[in-house]
């Protein structure tokens, strides 16, 4: 049962106004496309199947594509046997594609975050519906869900759903891809991002079937013996501390990850160690990977890494968390990131 508190607050980001022409478009069995980010996290994979679930459910035909592969930590999510990744899948996925009624961009602002899906996702006919909560979202989608106010994509994707009228087919597959996404993306409740009302999302959750404790071990306790040992590696060996910029970093070359018989995901959550360090206010983590230099950066307080990572990095995200990449060398990059 959904608490009517809930609906009045959800209704705010999914209006009966603006919903009124997706319900419309969803009220009969259409060919949808569900797609995130490239190389997806826990909430752009708990946000597409969450969603993936909950269409089905309605009976609609959908397809979730993925731009990417994507870390094997998050292959329990339901529906994940459905996924098609675009990079082992490209012709399958461009018919499926230009044949969509619908097109769900799901945890992303920019369609180029999609890298070699761009192309085709430009000349599908499809109306777009992007949903996210990163800042600034590019124009060129036909709906825009885009709240930088909310923790994840994953919560407002609990919305959406409850703003379709619809919150009496939400269920434990939907409520575990959720909660997941939720949990991944505060890093385990804890960020400012992280209200009271997203706590009562969570609870209901929980009274929809997801084992908190569950999820918890499948997507935190669960690494190779490799992965936990480039962790050591990576803060024993890697880790750059500059007291007086209140900054540090870690830098990983495409050699040292294949040494540690690098997969996909085994990276995620290192620069959070360079942020624990009392008094660092920026951190940065570099890796290098098919020639190009990924960056992830997190701040604490009013630093905008998003900002700093628009500006000299190609990327963006969100004040206290975002991404970017060079082209440049390892050693060059970082020497522009020093100054
Ligand atoms: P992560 O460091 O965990 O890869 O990403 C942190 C945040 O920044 C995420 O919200 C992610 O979506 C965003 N982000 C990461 N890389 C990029 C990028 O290259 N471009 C943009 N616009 N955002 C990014
Ligand atoms: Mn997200």
């Amino acid at each position: 049962m959904i608490p009517s508190t809930h609906e009045s607050k959800v209704s705010q980001r999914f209006p009966p106004e603006r919903m009124k022409e997706v319900i419309r478009l969803l009220s009969s069995p259409s060919e949808i496309i569900i797609t995130t980010h490239h190389r997806p996290d826990g909430d752009a994979m708990g946000s597409s199947l969450g969603l993936y679930n909950y269409l089905i459910k309605k009976g609609h035909k959908v397809n979730v594509i993925t731009p990417s592969d994507y870390p094997d930590f998050l292959f329990w999510l339901p529906g994940n046997n459905k996924v098609l990744d675009y990079e082992n899948t490209e012709s399958e996925s461009d018919i499926l594609i230009q044949g969509a009624d619908l097109i769900f961009c799901l945890d992303f602002n920019w369609i180029k975050r999609v890298e070699k899906m761009e192309g085709s996702l430009k000349n599908s006919k499809a109306k777009k519906i992007l949903i996210d909560h990163h800042l600034d979202p590019e124009k060129s989608f036909d709906f825009i869900f885009s709240y930088s106010d909310s923790c994840s994509t994953c919560e407002l994707i609990y919305e959406f759903i409850v703003a379709m009228n619809d919150a009496d087919l939400l269920d434990k597959s939907i409520a575990e891809c959720l909660y997941c996404g939720i949990m991944t993306d505060t890093n385990s409740f804890r960020y400012s991002s992280m209200k009271a009302q997203t706590h009562r999302i969570i609870a209901n959750l929980i009274d929809l079937g997801a084992e908190n404790f569950r999820i918890h071990e499948r997507v935190y306790d669960n690494s190779s013996e490799s992965r936990t040992r480039l962790l050591g590696y990576s803060l024993f060996e890697k880790l750059v501390v500059i007291k007086e910029f209140n900054t540090a970093y870690i830098f990983l070359s495409e050699d040292e990850l294949k040494k540690f018989d690098f997969k996909s995901g085994d990276t995620e959550g290192i620069v959070n160690y360079a942020l624990g360090i009392g008094g660092i206010r920026l951190a940065a983590f570099f890796t290098e990977r098919e020639g190009t230099i990924k960056i992830s950066f997190r701040s604490k307080d009013d630093f905008s890494v998003k900002e700093l990572s628009s500006k000299y990095f190609g990327g963006g995200g969100h004040k206290n968390a975002s991404g970017g990449y060079s082209n440049e060398s390892l050693d060059s990059t970082i020497k522009k990131f020093l100054e």
